[in-house]
């Protein structure tokens, strides 16, 4: 009997130990849920307050007139490094030697054309006898836009294709899209200017080495980096000053013989940048020539850098 006697006590002392830990448990557990709602809320929350700037811009673009204070109509977003990976491309085309006694950049534009600015950037290059080079978005190339790209043309420039529309689909797509795409943005181009483009930029710089190779233009990097698309007309007039600041030093840093330049042509500030930077460069002695006139006599599934 003592040793049945004290075999209920003991079980009901291990009953209640079972009852605390499962009790322990369901609390451990509940706290958990909890703690995995307030994250998961918070994680909404953050979410719709970012829709909520997404929309904000949007809306910007959609009412912004170029030569007020917003920017131009066009919205554009680059990636925020262009630098290509490496393990992807092959090492650039070199380039022939450069004549001694010039010193030349290449300024390039990319995302135009834009319906205001573009005639704006030739009539500057115009006081300086100079050329550039247009990477165009097909689809951008209508009415107005194709206007600026033809004054362009018909002013001693190059077109050539950046994309039918501002995507990144070099490095994703296969070589079928991408070769419509660019045919479709070659035909624009000859539709408006009368130009055979034989020039190509990837949005972003980045491209397969095997799109590199079935590529039937010569595609186009760039070794001098503006940045200009970081430094938007926004903010009062001493920080929209700034920007445009930030656009030139950026080139001035580091600009040498050869350079091909990259700048966006739909920016306002990276107008006003260029106006300062090709006045500089003309006093320090250099041409603008387009990137075919830099580089010689660039080839199909070739990529230039020209560092
Ligand atoms: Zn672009």
């Amino acid at each position: 009997m003592a040793a049945t006697g004290g075999t209920p006590g003991r079980g009901k002392k291990r009953r209640k130990k079972k009852q605390d830990r499962v009790q322990i448990v369901l609390k451990g557990l509940m706290g958990l849920v909890a703690a995995a709602l307030i994250i998961s809320l918070f994680a909404v929350l953050v979410q719709s307050v970012n829709k909520g700037r997404k929309f904000e811009e949007i809306k910007k673009g959609e009412h912004s007139v170029p030569g007020n204070n917003n920017e131009s109509l066009v919205t554009p977003t680059e990636p925020p490094s262009p630098t290509p990976t490496p393990t992807e491309i092959p090492s650039p085309t070199p380039v022939p030697p450069q004549d001694p006694n010039k010193k030349r950049v290449a300024f390039s534009f990319d995302d135009g054309p834009h319906f205001e600015l573009t005639k704006k950037f030739v009539d500057e290059l115009n006081k300086y006898n100079g050329h550039a080079t247009w990477f165009v978005v097909g689809n951008r190339v209508f009415d107005a836009a194709a206007e600026g790209i033809r004054y362009a043309a018909e002013n001693g420039n190059e077109i050539a294709i950046h994309g039918w529309t501002h995507e990144n689909y070099y490095d994703v797509s296969s070589p079928d899209v991408v070769k419509s795409e660019l045919s479709k943005t070659a035909e624009v181009i000859k539709q408006y200017t009368g130009q055979t483009p034989r020039l190509m930029r990837p949005y972003g710089g980045r491209m397969t080495k095997e799109g590199i190779a079935a590529c039937p233009y010569a595609v186009i990097l760039w070794s001098c980096d503006s940045e200009d698309w970081r430094n938007k007309k926004r903010g009062d007039d001493a920080l929209n000053q700034a920007n445009i600041q930030k656009t030139i030093d950026n080139v001035m840093r580091t600009v040498k013989d050869g350079d091909i330049i990259l700048m966006h042509e739909i920016y306002e500030n990276s107008y006003q940048a260029f106006c300062v930077l090709a006045k500089t460069l003309h006093d320090q002695g250099y041409e603008f020539v387009t990137v075919t006139e830099l580089l010689g006599d660039p080839q199909p599934g070739h990529r230039y850098v020209n560092r």
